[in-house]
């Protein structure tokens, strides 16, 4: 039965939400607060990643925590807070960084990631424009000897999983592409693919006008009205809406939304930056795994992309940070000019943090026709197609086309 849906938020959860909803034939209704070709889903590194199999939430990040914790420009900071959602989202993240919930995680980031990178593979074949889909995998690349066993140690399990990696020398990697890198080798995770973001978002939100989708730009969605099963209205500073279902897709900022009918959806902005330059040279997405710096050609760009800062939503573009990417860059790829003035459009977004490291995707316990979908970390842009699909599906009362119940956003964290 054809249902009139509403959407809160217009990054790539959200219109991947649509695409898919309109395939299932219901009405839908976008809304957003910001306009249109800003924020997180334009400004990401464009990875799609079954190598990224891992949750974020692992031992291994509370020791990095530890180590940058006082390095102003290192690309983990936490900014101490005395907030008490801040706090209750922090002790849940140190208590959820052990192996149980990276193995709990595991299968679900990976069965996520595949199908996700299947979808943007026929979205790349079927919308007739050319978002720069590219099938090539990505480096994990190592300069030091403690780093190169801990990406041994996860290469062998990433086999393990039935992922395709290799390990290569410097010299072979040199050999991929024009720029030679100053790194000791990598590890190349072969079913990765990556895209340019800023450019399927574009032309999925000029798809979906076409198709019938109404999008409602400037329109901050302040409040939640429910009943005792069913959010009944929502509202924006100066209207009331109804709709059918209603899906809340709106990033780091889902968590307070849900506040306005007194519901617990822990979550906290991980801000990251990124930039671009004219250069051709370098071929191979490749993350420089030392300096947490991610490295992604698109479409004859190149985009640079790192730093995780846990401050709250803190809109500064702090130049300190963007100045340490830029100089691990150009500690890489010594024959390619990082100098200041090649780098252009310096953007920031926020990454929707969960204290488990998982997304939250499914229904609202005591809300029968609210969704949620986000949550998703490092990992949005990759699951962004499997997670519109799954929600498209609970929405029409299908079975989901894949398990999704770590995702549960009502689980205890
Ligand atoms: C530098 C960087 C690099 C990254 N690289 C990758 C990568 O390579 N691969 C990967 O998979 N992921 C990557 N990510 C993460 C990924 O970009 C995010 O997980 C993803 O974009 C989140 O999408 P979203 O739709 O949930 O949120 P957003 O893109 O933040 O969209 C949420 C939208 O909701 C709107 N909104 C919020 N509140 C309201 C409200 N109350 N009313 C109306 N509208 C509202 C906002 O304006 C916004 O447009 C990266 C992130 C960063 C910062």
């Amino acid at each position: 039965m054809k249902k009139q849906v509403a959407i809160v938020g217009a990054g790539i959860m959200g219109l991947s939400c649509a695409y898919y909803l309109l395939e299932e034939g219901h009405q839908v209704v976008v809304y957003d607060q910001a306009k249109t070709g800003r924020g997180t889903s334009y400004v990401n590194s464009g990875y799609m990643t079954p190598s990224h199999f891992t949750t974020l939430v692992n031992p291994g990040v509370l020791r990095s925590a530890f180590r940058y914790l006082l390095d102003p420009s290192g690309p983990l900071f936490i900014k101490p807070n005395l907030d008490y959602q801040f706090l209750k989202w922090g002790i849940r993240f140190v208590l959820n960084a052990n192996k149980k919930n990276v193995k709990n995680s595991e299968n679900t980031l990976l069965n996520m990631s595949f199908l996700s990178k299947e979808l943007y593979g026929e979205l790349n074949k079927k919308l007739n424009f050319d978002f720069g889909f590219t099938e090539t995998g990505l480096l994990q690349t190592y300069r030091t000897s403690k780093v190169e066993q801990s990406e041994k140690k996860l290469a062998k399990r990433a086999r393990e999983l039935g992922l395709e990696v290799v390990h290569l020398s410097k010299q072979e990697v040199d050999q991929m592409q024009k720029a030679p890198m100053n790194i000791q080798g990598a590890y190349w995770y072969k079913d990765d693919a990556h895209c340019t973001p800023d450019v399927f978002m574009n032309h999925i939100y000029q798809y979906l006008i076409k198709k019938g989708v109404q999008f409602e730009f400037g329109t901050e969605i302040i409040k939640l009205k429910k009943s005792q099963s069913n959010i009944v209205s929502f509202q924006s500073k100066n209207n009331t809406y109804q709709a059918d279902q209603i899906v809340l897709a709106n990033g780091s900022w889902t968590g307070k939304l849900l506040k306005t009918i007194a519901r617990d959806l822990s979550l906290q902005p991980g801000k990251g930056y990124s930039f671009q330059m004219d250069n051709t040279d370098i071929e191979m997405p490749a993350i420089l795994t030392e300096s947490k710096v991610a490295i992604t050609p698109m479409l004859g760009k190149t985009r640079i992309g790192g730093t995780m800062e846990i401050s709250g939503f803190n809109m500064q573009l702090k130049k300190n940070r963007v100045e340490s990417i830029r100089r691990a860059a150009q500690s890489y790829y010594p024959t390619i000019d990082f100098s200041v003035k090649k780098c252009q459009n310096i953007q920031m977004g926020f990454r929707p943090l969960t204290p488990d490291g998982m997304p939250y995707v499914g229904r609202m316990d005591g809300c029968s026709n609210l969704i949620v979908a986000t949550g998703h970390a490092m990992v949005g842009w990759s699951l962004g197609p499997v997670t519109g699909k799954v929600v498209s599906e609970m929405v029409s009362n299908k079975k989901t086309s894949i398990d999704v119940s770590r995702c549960d956003p009502n689980r205890k964290i």
